[in-house]
């Protein structure tokens, strides 16, 4: 592995400094369970690393002293600091309190080793299609909070991934944070994930699905994981799904998830493979959210 410099920043300004600097190849650190990796094996070439776990706001998880934002009254988002790692937000009674699909999906991460340090903001940062977060942040309407060289900015999740690992972020931006508004009242959601062993793996096929009471029926929202270029949202399966939730309406949605799917062929799958499978787990997520309505 090629060697690198490590930094520990005092402050943003340091943090900023350093990854602008000129001429170097300069990569923000939080827990390097993509950064070694990918790293070792020749993909990444970083001249330094810049450890941003300490910078303030980082290590943040609360609804409490937060702005108005993203039409919730103060006090109805949660803010989760990048720096998180991956079990804490799992296990954490807060996240699962509201937006408990955000707990499903960082615990269907990996393995145990690897959720005690891998983080939130590593997730986005490496911007893989089949990121776990990510379909459960997109079906949360999330906002990527962004501290740069040029001021402070928040991205619509929606907006985040712009390619295959390719991100919003300018060079220098350093991902702080998620905000996410609170689910409407009485809401549901699952995080559903294929993978070839039952931990330890990225996903084949990742579908975050999450209703809401709507008039006199449901809202529904469907993204999809590791079977686009980044990940989605399906919005054709949610326009069926608005209609009904009736078993029809249900294969129905499923086969409009498998037409908004454009996945590649990898060492996990053949989109073949990959393409029917969203159908199985999107059915199997929508029923497993009707389910919770119903109880
Ligand atoms: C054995 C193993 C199993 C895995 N299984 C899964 C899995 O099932 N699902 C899954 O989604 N992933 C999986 N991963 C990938 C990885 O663990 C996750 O993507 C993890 O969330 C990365 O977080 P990190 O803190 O380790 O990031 P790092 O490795 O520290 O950083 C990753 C990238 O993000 C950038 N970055 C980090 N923090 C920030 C920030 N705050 N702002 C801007 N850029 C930042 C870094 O510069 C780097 O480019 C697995 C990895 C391993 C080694």
């Amino acid at each position: 592995m090629q060697p690198f410099d490590y930094y520990k920043p005092k402050d943003f300004n340091e943090a900023f400094k350093l990854l602008t600097l000129p001429d170097k190849a300069m990569y923000p650190l939080a827990g390097a369970t993509d950064l070694i990796p990918h790293t070792r094996d020749g993909a990444w070439k970083p001249n330094g690393v810049v450890d941003i776990k300490g910078l303030p706001g980082l290590r943040d998880l609360k609804v409490e002293g937060l702005e108005p934002c993203c039409g919730c009254a103060p006090g109805e988002c949660l803010y989760v600091g990048a720096a998180m790692r991956m079990n804490e937000i799992a296990r954490s009674e807060l996240v699962r309190s509201h937006w408990d699909v955000l707990a499903q999906a960082a615990a269907a991460m990996g393995n145990e080793q690897v959720r005690n340090r891998a983080t939130l903001g590593g997730n986005l940062g490496t911007a893989s299609p089949a990121a776990d977060s990510a379909p459960a942040l997109l079906v949360l309407e999330a906002s990527i909070l962004v501290k740069g060289p040029q001021g402070d900015r928040s991205i619509p999740i929606d907006k985040f991934f712009v390619g295959p690992k390719r991100n919003a972020l300018k060079k220098g931006e350093i991902i702080v944070g998620v905000l996410i508004p609170r689910p409407p009242q009485g809401s549901a959601a699952v995080y559903e994930k294929l993978s070839r062993r039952k931990a330890g793996d990225l996903a084949i096929v990742g579908v975050a699905v999450l209703a809401y009471p709507h008039e006199s029926n449901y809202r529904w929202r469907v993204a999809l994981g590791a079977v686009a270029p980044t990940p989605i949202r399906a919005p054709q399966a949610e326009a069926i799904l608005n209609e009904s939730y009736d078993a029809v309406h249900i294969d129905e949605a499923a086969a409009a998830a498998y037409g908004c799917a454009m996945p590649i062929s990898d060492i996990r799958a053949s989109a073949e493979y990959r393409q029917m499978m969203v159908v199985n787990i999107t059915r199997r997520a929508v029923r497993a959210v009707i389910g919770k309505l119903h109880t």
